[in-house]
Parts: structure tokens; sequence; C-alpha cells
């Protein structure tokens, strides 16, 4: 007999297993497959920020820009809110603390930046102050006395990427959603009652079956491959991929208690709970192709040394005693961008009852993201203008 759900969740990072745990918990039969394993892509890679000012790759393009970008601000400020409160409602530690997030500025130019964001943000309905020197030395002594300057958001924060979706994918469990791993969605066809999905999967010894199940409604939460699921449903899902370099430090005395972020330079960095520093910040890495040119997203993506060592001397330059603390190890990850730098969010047009986020910073927005995709599948009008996410916008704007 065909197995038959109302939801399908295709993939296991952050935000599916976010969307999977909120729609089971609402009470819907959920399904969540995951090609690979859970968190084993960019939500078990990522540095763990919980970033709601605007990022150095919306600033550094302008005001124009930074102003587009800033029609995200809903979903974080939502996602704020989220995170504060979600590990009482998983029930596990997920490594959150949200103790407050600075953007530094060494010169005017990033200084007068700087400004102009606090209060693009402040329109938005975001609490951020900008601190003088003297305020950052009362405030964080570990910055350089070449910083003049920082933004500072008291919302901002880190969770810990290694724990966070596992965790989350747990409590789905508990919610009554069933989880498969190495399940990987190959195909979709429409039905009266919703879709039909396809689905390979791959047993232990490798052995492959094809299983076919029905849904009423399918999220798309597949991060890099989200361009290519859209295929599946004959709709174009443009991302803008992207692989991130990371780097991990030996452990240190307590030293740096926010998210430190750079106005003019990729740079983002924390001490985690376990008292290693992570390192990151948007460093290039290699993302391999295939033979003709595409991305090849199954394939291991390479480090570039200038990148590490520019990531490092970032760091350095910010927090002047990081140079004595030995680098332990980097890594890559893949992750998406849209060509607007606003998130995709919200229903694939051309597919009903399929649905889709990603975009940008979404192990930040994943709790934002997922809240309103279950809003949208369980037909509850949205309480956040979802108009400037809308998937389709850029084939819109193509044939206007
Ligand atoms: C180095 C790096 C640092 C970053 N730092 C931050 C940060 O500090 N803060 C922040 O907010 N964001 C950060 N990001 C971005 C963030 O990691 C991602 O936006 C977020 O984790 C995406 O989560 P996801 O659940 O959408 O996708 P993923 O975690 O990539 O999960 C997608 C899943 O879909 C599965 N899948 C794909 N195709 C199929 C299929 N056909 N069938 C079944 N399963 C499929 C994959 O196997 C994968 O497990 C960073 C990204 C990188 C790479």
């Amino acid at each position: 007999m065909t197995e038959r759900y109302d939801l399908v969740v295709v993939g296991g990072g952050l935000l599916g297993c976010l969307t999977a745990w909120m729609a089971a918990r609402d009470g819907a039969h959920v399904l969540l497959v995951d090609k690979d394993q859970v968190n084993q892509h960019a939500s078990g890679q990522n540095a763990g920020s919980l970033h709601f000012q605007l990022e150095y790759r919306m600033v550094e393009a302008g005001e124009g820009a930074a102003r587009v970008a800033a029609e995200a601000m809903p979903l974080h400020l939502d996602a704020a809110a989220m995170w504060a409160r979600m590990e009482d409602e998983i029930g596990e530690p997920l490594g959150v603390r949200q103790t407050g997030g600075l953007m530094v500025a060494e010169n005017t130019d990033q200084v007068r930046m700087l400004e102009f964001k606090a209060e693009l943000e402040r329109s938005w309905g975001l609490d951020v102050r900008t601190l003088d020197r003297t305020e950052l030395d009362a405030v964080a002594p570990y910055l350089s006395r070449n910083i003049l300057a920082a933004n500072l958001s008291a919302l901002e924060g880190k969770a810990d990427a290694r724990i966070a979706a596992p965790a989350v994918g747990r409590a789905a469990v508990a919610a009554g959603a069933s989880v498969r791993t190495r399940s990987r969605l190959v195909g979709a066809h429409r039905v009266p009652t919703g879709w039909e999905v396809t689905l390979r999967e791959t047993g232990r010894a490798g052995d492959e079956r094809a299983r076919t199940v029905r849904t009423a409604a399918v999220v798309l939460a597949a991060g890099v491959w989200t361009t290519e699921l859209g295929r599946i449903f004959d709709s174009e899902l443009p991302t803008v991929p992207l692989a991130l370099t990371m780097t991990v430090t030996s452990k240190i005395p307590k030293l740096i208690p926010h998210l430190v972020q750079h106005a003019g330079a990729r740079l983002s960095l924390k001490q985690s709970l376990d008292s290693t520093v992570l390192i990151g910040g948007g460093w290039p890495a290699r993302l391999m192709r295939d033979a003709h040119g595409a991305p090849a997203f199954d394939r291991k993506h390479q480090l570039i040394p200038q990148s590490i060592a520019g990531n490092a001397r970032a760091a350095v330059n910010t927090v002047p005693a990081l140079e004595r603390v030995p680098a332990v190890r980097s890594w890559v990850g893949a992750t998406t961008v849209a060509p607007d730098q606003l998130p995709l969010v919200g229903a694939v047009k051309g597919a009903p009852g399929v649905f889709v986020a990603t975009g940008g910073s979404a192990f930040t927005l994943g709790p934002s993201f997922a809240r309103v995709l279950t809003g949208l599948i369980a037909g509850r009008s949205p309480d956040i203008d979802l108009a400037p996410y809308d998937p389709a916008r850029f084939a819109e704007r193509s044939t206007s």
C-alpha cells in the first residue's frame, strides 16, 4: 500500500529538522528525508553565528544594497525571539547564547557605514547602538586599539552547529515525524491529492531501491541543492552557490563574550562554549564542478591557503590576543545566497503544495523560515509580508 503523508520535508539540515518538528507538533503526519545523514552539510559545517545585524556582504556593495538586504529584517526579528526560547521548546541544549554581537569599524568610512546601518536597522525595529572607543574599552577590551567604534546588537550570539539540527531532529521524531536518511528525492508528479514523490533509498550494503510516497505538501529544505530540486518540480529556483572557509583554534581562557563581525572585512569570530575560537566570515574556498562546469555539490570542495591566511590575519588584526593561539583545523562548507541577497521563502510557483526556503543566513533564520513555511502549509495567513522573498521574483523580473 502506498504510504501517505501530509508533508514530506526534503533535507535534514537545521531548516528541514525545524520544519518537520513544527509541522509534526501542529499535528501533521510528516516524513523528513535526507539523501545523506542529518546535519552532514551546511547546517553542521557553519559558524553558528546568530547575526541579526546586516552582514559585511550586505553593506560592502553600498547603501542601496544594504537597504534591499534590510527587507529581511522582519525574519531576523522573528528568528531572534525564537532562538531565545528554542532550547526550552526542544528540551535539549543547542549551545544558544545571545550575549550580544559587535560589528567593528577601524576607519572613518566604516564608522559612517555603521551609523547609516544602525539607523536603517532601527527603522526596521532592531535595537542597535553605535559604541565609541571609550565604551568599547569597557565592553570589549579584547578588541585591537585600531578599532574606532562598533555597532552592538544585544540579541546576537551563537548556537552550536554540531548539535542544533540533530537535537531538533530528535524533537521532530518525538512529535511524531518519521526521518529517513540515505533517501534521495529523485522524482515527483502531481496526483489529485497532492504529489507522488519517488525516493531512491540506499541500504547499508550500498544496495538501492525506489520507494514512492504520496503527500499533500512538500518542503524543499535542501540548501545548495535547491535549484536542482526545483527542476524536479519544473520550477526555476535560482541560487548562487558559495564554498566558504572556517577555522577553529585550540582552547583559550574565556576572552570573547560577543559575536564579532567587521564592517570592512570578511570576518566573524566567537568563542565557543568549549572555549575554542571559531573564525569565518565568508572567505572563499574552491567549489568543485563537473565536466560541464556545473557545481558538483556531492564532491569535497577544496580549501584555498590564501583564504585561511587572510581570515587569520583579519582575526588577529581585530583580536590581537589570537596571534599566539594555534589554529587546529580548517574546513570548507557550501551554502547559497539568492542573486539579490534576500532569501527565497514561500510557495513554489506552478507547483501547488510545494514550498521552499533557502538563501543567506539560513542557520540564523532557520526558525523564522520554518515557522513561516509551516504556517503557509497549514493555510494560515502569514504575519510577515513575504512578497520580498517570493521564490518567483527572478522569473517575474525577467519576463516583465
Ligand atoms: C562555512 C559556512 C559558514 C556559515 N556561517 C553561518 C553563520 O554563522 N550563520 C548563519 O546563519 N548561516 C551561516 N552559514 C549558512 C548556513 O550554514 C546555511 O544557510 C544553513 O545551514 C542552511 O541550512 P539548510 O537546512 O537549509 O541546508 P543544509 O544544512 O545544507 O541541508 C540540506 C540537506 O538537504 C539534503 N538534500 C539535498 N538534496 C536532497 C534530495 N534530493 N533528497 C533528499 N535530501 C536532499 C542534503 O543532503 C542536506 O543534508 C554558513 C555556511 C557555511 C558554508
